[in-house]
């Protein structure tokens, strides 16, 4: 996987080379920037994170209790157990030390699967039958395959051929039914259908492992939840919070105390987060399925009675916008067209235009988004301090990233006061752990409301 590059669409690759270009003298050092960041995002990041849910027992005492099952699932693997510590600065997260890539065997049974289920094999899940989407003829239980993820999606479930499209091989694994079981059976069967026995890359297969305690989240996420700081008792609203981690971890911190209004679109998204809020036993947040830009304002001092909201009437808000996701790790090939890039910056200051509206002066807005364009990130806080001068660019707490891109508009000051989290990027701190910097691409704005 060295030296592979995210691949995107030729029109898109040149519109982020242009974009960094304009912020900076130097061509030279933007195309290696940018050479830099799509080799980083191809390849999972080395570590995983996992938040504890300390609500009864103390991180140690849940760290024993995973450590113990993480134990179990690798030895059913003879693998070796990975490195597991506790994170130095945030309280409740776990680390996990993967490994890779290693070789792996290319062996004459070829499955393919399409590329999220192949990136998710990269992060450790195993294959799921719905997610197959070939085997040869001859598959039978117990055989050990080569599992490939199909890169242009264009295999059909129940191929049989070996697949000549472009391709990347995961690792192996062992089938745990025969084709024909997987093809051909009716109501189609569920669970594992591949286990995973050598992936490239070693990551704990954490699905099921007590989701009651656990939850795998990358760290910047677990970030922002953090610098957003909600206390107990407060009024939080969560703009687009499916599938509900960083809700969770809101309500978390503030000890199941409060209100907490989490918002998605889309129903079945809602649900997630209801059955995440229920496994860890929180109460203090109601969900809706519905359009957050649709929340109408009502006079300030009315009661909440949603979709209608008073002005002014949450402490905190986090906008975990919807955007292009170039963040996400791994990613071989990213099919999004020019024009849907570009139309996220649009969208996403609608967000904040609302959110502005409904929160109380002193209040804080954080935004947030796990992609890596100037367009989405250091250029909608150029935006705001342009657009709303109520909102005051704030200094966050912690800090594990480093300071926002250069940009025009945005002083050396100002891009300290940012949150980046750039796996790619050379920072001068070089006291950087391994485990903060190889991250998926993330980015944090914190704003305070000020009375103008
Ligand atoms: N905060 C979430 C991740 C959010 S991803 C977490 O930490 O788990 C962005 C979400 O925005 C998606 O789930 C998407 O369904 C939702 N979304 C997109 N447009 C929306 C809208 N107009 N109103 C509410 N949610 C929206």
């Amino acid at each position: 996987m060295e030296n592979r590059q995210l691949e995107l669409k030729e029109d898109v690759r040149s519109y982020l080379a242009a974009s960094f270009q304009a912020e900076s003298e130097d061509e030279e050092e933007c195309n290696s920037y940018l050479c830099g960041l799509l080799e980083v995002m191809s390849s999972p990041p080395m570590f995983t994170t996992l938040r504890l849910n300390t609500a009864t027992r103390s991180s140690r005492e849940v760290e024993a209790m995973i450590r113990e099952e993480i134990q179990k699932v690798y030895s059913l693997r003879n693998l070796d157990p990975p490195r597991i510590f506790l994170h130095p600065v945030l309280d409740n997260v776990l680390i996990l030390e993967n490994r890779g890539p290693q070789q792996i065997r290319k062996m004459e049974k070829e499955v393919i699967v399409d590329q999220n289920c192949g990136m998710a094999v990269l992060r450790g899940a195993d294959i799921f039958v719905q997610g197959i989407l070939g085997a040869p003829a001859n598959m039978l239980l117990g055989d050990t395959v080569s599992v490939y993820a199909d890169l242009d999606g264009k295999c059909l479930r129940g191929n049989m051929q070996p697949w000549k499209g472009s391709r990347f091989h995961v690792g192996n694994g062992v089938a745990q039914m025969d084709r024909d079981v997987v093809f051909k059976t009716k109501p189609a069967p569920s669970g594992v259908g591949i286990l995973m026995t050598e992936p490239l890359y070693e990551a704990p297969c954490l699905s099921d492992l007590r989701p009651d305690l656990i939850m795998a989240q990358n760290l910047p996420s677990i970030m922002c939840s953090y610098v957003l700081d909600p206390q107990p008792g407060e009024r939080i609203l969560d703009m687009c919070a499916a599938p509900g981690g960083k809700t969770t971890h809101i309500a978390s911190k503030m000890k199941n105390e409060g209100e907490v209004i989490a918002i998605d679109r889309s129903d079945n998204k809602v649900d997630k987060i209801k059955s995440n809020l229920e496994k860890w036993g929180l109460t203090c947040v109601s969900c809706y399925a519905c359009d957050a830009l649709k929340i109408s304002v009502g006079p300030i001092g009315g009661n909440v009675n949603f979709p209608e909201i008073p002005a002014e009437y949450f402490d905190r808000i986090l906008v975990d916008v919807p955007c292009s996701a170039l963040g996400q790790r791994p990613s071989l090939k990213n099919n999004i067209s020019l024009n849907s890039l570009q139309s996220y910056a649009g969208y996403q200051r609608k967000f904040i235009r609302k959110a502005v509206q409904l929160l109380r002066p002193g209040g804080v807005l954080l935004y947030s988004t796990c992609t890596v364009t100037l367009e989405e990130n250091e250029k909608q806080v150029v935006w705001i301090q342009d657009n709303l001068p109520g909102l005051s660019l704030t200094a966050q707490c912690p800090v594990l990233g480093s300071a926002g891109r250069k940009c025009r508009g945005l002083t050396d000051e100002q891009r300290q006061l940012i949150q980046v989290f750039d796996p790619s990027r050379d920072t001068p701190c070089d006291k950087m752990a391994d485990y903060d910097k190889d991250t998926i691409g993330f980015f944090i704005a914190k704003f305070t409301k000020i009375k103008i």
